[in-house]
């Protein structure tokens, strides 16, 4: 069996508005091992969501379309040069979960929560309704929610926003997937209820020996559960390792820059927090240099001279980054 659970080569990802092409995703590949927690860290726009969207084969056509690349899960090919290889009916939810931002985009708001429940059991598993009933409550528990079986009796609008992160975590947990996406699980969730939703994906991954990969704008929080990290920026991975790597010596300009960003508390009364400068670049309309020389401190003739750069091995390791001034050595 082999180490790794996904493995995704060459995605190109495209949006077509009118005449403008936008560029949402330019040629990601990524894996992600078995039992491991990835997390894929940039700002909104970078294409880190479209990714994992059209990993899951869930983006809408028109006007999205998936130009390139091939995705294996677990052996199977779920994406062969851009086209869909495998019915993902059996794989999404089964054997894939995804978490969004907003749980309320998931549930449906007329229904009772055990219904859908039930429901969602009952696609992945060839059970009654009472059986799916019991693993549901059983899941319910499972995520830390209280007098799980009178729950299954509210509806979605009877529960707070980290409740109802936790029932989708739950739908993971009771469909027994093998990799959970959590796309900005925590975005919508207070300080303290972010903590306890993170440490919850954590409790999952142990006991169900599960891969995450956590899509976020926040490496601060991720940092401290992820073992890799792939940073995004404009549609391209510009920045991987180990999470060691990233937080003791990140190398990209931009990751710097993210780093720079994220509050530490030994320094909170010290020093201000450093913004990137600038905005991201527009996907319709990019340069064919360095997409990030417009907000980079360093960049220089040289940057605006090369065609963009591409990822090169940092080291010894699986460090990888590119950047013309700082990233050398072997290609990736
Ligand atoms: Fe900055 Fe140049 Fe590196 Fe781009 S290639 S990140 S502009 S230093």
């Amino acid at each position: 069996m082999s180490a790794v659970l996904l493995e995704c080569k060459g995605l190109k990802v495209s949006f077509f508005l009118g005449e403008k092409e936008v560029h949402a995703v330019r040629g990601v590949s990524y894996h992600v091992n078995r039992n491991e927690v990835v997390a894929v860290v940039g700002e909104s726009g970078c294409g880190k969501s479209v990714t994992q969207m059209s990993v899951m084969q869930l983006i809408q056509t028109p006007p999205g379309k998936i130009l390139e690349g091939d995705v294996k899960f677990d052996e199977i090919q779920l994406l062969k040069d851009g086209k869909p290889a495998t019915d993902m009916n059996k794989i999404r939810g089964n054997r894939i979960a995804m978490i969004f931002q907003e749980p309320m985009t998931s549930l449906n708001p007329v229904f009772r929560i055990g219904d859908q429940f039930v429901d969602v059991i009952r696609a992945h598993k060839k059970i009654d309704r009472k059986e799916a009933w019991k693993i549901a409550v059983k899941s319910l528990d499972a995520v830390g929610i209280p007098d799980a079986e009178l729950r299954m009796r509210n509806y979605p609008f009877e529960m707070s926003g980290g409740m109802r992160q936790r029932v989708l975590i739950a739908f993971a947990v009771a469909c027994e997937a093998d990799l959970i996406i959590a796309d900005e699980p925590t975005t919508a969730l207070d300080v303290t209820v972010q903590a306890q939703v993170m440490e919850l994906l954590m409790d999952v991954k142990k006991s169900h020996n599960s891969s995450i990969i956590i899509v976020t704008h926040n490496l601060g929080l991720v940092s401290r559960y992820s073992d890799r990290i792939y940073v995004m920026y404009a549609g391209k991975i510009i920045e991987s390792g180990t999470t060691e790597d990233i937080l003791t010596d990140p190398t990209h300009p931009y990751t710097i820059g993210l780093l720079s960003a994220v509050p530490k508390i030994e320094e909170a009364r010290r020093d201000h927090l450093v913004p990137i400068e600038g905005a991201p670049p527009s996907l319709a309309d990019l340069p064919d240099y360095c997409s990030f020389a417009p907000r980079c401190p360093y960049a220089c003739d040289l940057c605006r001279s090369l065609k963009e750069p591409e990822l090169l091995r940092k080291g010894n390791g699986d460090h990888f980054v590119a950047c013309h001034l700082f990233g050398k050595e072997e290609k990736a």
